[in-house]
This record gives C-alpha cells, structure tokens and sequence, in this order.
C-alpha cells in the first residue's frame, strides 16, 4: 500500500530535483525493525508494552506497536520541526567525532520529549531509555519515551543516518537508478534499497529474523547505542559512501550513476542492519522494562 506520505515524496521527485527532507527508514524500514524486535520479545515484555500503548489517545498512526514505530516521523512532519534534529547523528567521514556530531551532549534538565532541539539520536536514545526504565517518570512521559524509542533505535542504524560527507547524509547526492529515475542517496537508503526487494514489511521482517543466529543475538547485544551509531557510520563508510559522490551539496552536480555491485551490497548491509536493529530493539525494551509493574504505564 502507498502510504500519503510515499505518494507525496514521489510527487515531490517526480517534479523537482530538490533534495527531500532526511526521512530516516521509510516506513516500511521501521516496521520491519519493530516486527523483528516484536517477535523477538518475550510474552511478559510484550505486553507491557501494549499495555503502555494503549494509553495513547494519539492519532497519527494505528495504535499497534507496528504502527507507532513511525510515530515519530509523523509528529515531526505535523508541524514539530524542533524535533528533527534528533532523528540522526551527523558523524563526519573526514573527521568521525560523535561528541561533536552530539553537539557536545548537552545536558538535559526536565522531560527528554521537551528538547533541547539541538541534540542527537544517541543522546535521545539515552535518554529515552533513562525514562522508560524509571518507575518515577510520568506516565505520559514514558509513553513519548516508549514511542521515540520505537523509532530511533531503527533510525540509527540507517548507515546514512549515522553519518555525514557534508551532504546533508546523503541528501545533497543525486543518483540515478536509469533513466529516467533520480533520486537522493539519502532517500535511497531509506527506501528503495528496502522496498524494492520487498514491499511486505511483515514478510521481509520474518525472512530478516529467520536467518539471525544465536551467535549473532549475543554480539549485538554488546556496547552502547553510541557503539551502535559508530557501527552504523563503519556500514556507510564501507558500502553507502563508496558511491565516490564528492563532499558538500552541489545542486549543480550532475546524477551519480550506482557503481557495479553497490545495489547488492547495499540490499545486503541494509538488510542486515534491519536484523541488528530489530534485536537491540527488542533488548532495549526488555532492559528498560523488565522491573516495571505488569500493570503498565
Ligand atoms: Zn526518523
């Protein structure tokens, strides 16, 4: 199904070479990443989260766990720009510093929902899982928490949400698929690299899960969000960014053809980092939700 939003941004590609906003995973990339975490949650944890979702009187998206992992790209698209920034985290290839790409990691005083606009997907992860896990928080606050969660942790691993050629992630570079098509890089991992392989998000997210191995679960669960969004950058350093496009936004520069392989191997990393994204998810969930009551939020 082509979601309002898809058929905007097609619209919108189909009249203008502009670069489009950084969306992070289109919406089938989240709810593949949040399928994969559900099915990977055990029972217990499962239902507190929908026990914490169905305090949400929110209409923006369906109210299903699904559905809300693309919660966060629709508050911010309906008018909540000062959120947008915290979507990714712009490591640079030519000097990867993520205390600079979090502008310094500015501290946070009251609700990790309220700001400061200034600040990083890392940071938010942090911080969002800091006030999932606290039996103190207010349960409207845990429930934003709950929500941004469900987006971010998949948003991170997008490569070109984790890194930057001072492009705008990808979004300054042109590409073309042949003629006639074009479209950003950004955009291209997003999406296309998804949903070109296939369109049925629940399928793909079972194919995805049946092929992780336990050995596999055990090495993702290791280190921090932070290590994860360096992760992230390695995957965009070694696959996105071997498109060769020169630094910077040039609107004049001419559409940069995809290398011979590129497209299988960005299927390949995409894909896998849809698996690794969906288990930290689920383990993400589990360790900040395991001591809270069943009662929910
Ligand atoms: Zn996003």
């Amino acid at each position: 199904m082509i979601r309002p939003l898809l058929a905007v941004l097609e619209l919108s590609l189909a009249v203008a070479a502009a670069p489009v906003p950084a969306l992070a995973w289109g919406p089938e990339g989240h709810e593949v990443v949040a399928a994969i975490a559900r099915a990977e949650l055990a029972p217990a944890i499962r239902a507190k989260v929908d026990a914490i979702l169905a305090t949400d009187p929110d209409t923006l998206t369906a109210p299903d766990m699904i559905a809300r992992a693309n919660w966060a790209d629709a508050w911010r698209d309906g008018g909540h720009k000062e959120t947008a920034a915290w979507h990714y985290v712009d490591i640079e290839l030519d000097h990867p510093d993520v205390g600079a790409a979090c502008h310094d990691y500015p501290s946070v005083s009251g609700p990790a929902s309220a700001g400061p606009a200034e600040d990083c997907i890392v940071d938010k992860v942090d911080s969002f899982e800091a006030e999932l896990a606290d039996p103190a928080t207010a349960p409207g606050e845990r429930l934003l928490a709950l929500k941004y969660l469900l987006h971010f942790v998949g948003d991170m691993h997008q490569p070109l949400h984790s890194s930057d050629n001072h492009d705008k992630g990808g979004n300054c570079v042109r590409i073309t698929l042949g003629e006639p098509r074009t479209l950003n890089l950004h955009r291209y991992w997003d999406t296309n690299v998804i949903e070109e392989q296939d369109p049925d998000a629940l399928h793909l997210a079972g194919v995805l899960r049946a092929r992780i191995t336990p050995q596999q679960r055990a090495e993702w669960a290791q280190g921090r969000p932070r290590d994860w969004a360096m992760q992230a950058f390695e995957v965009a350093r070694r696959t996105a960014y071997t498109i060769g496009s020169a630094p910077g936004c040039d609107t004049g520069a001419a559409p940069v053809a995809l290398p011979p392989g590129y497209d299988a191997a960005a299927r390949a990393a995409a894909d896998l980092q849809l698996e690794r994204a969906g288990v930290r998810l689920a383990l993400v969930l589990t360790r900040d939700l395991a001591r809270m009551p069943v009662s929910g939020g």
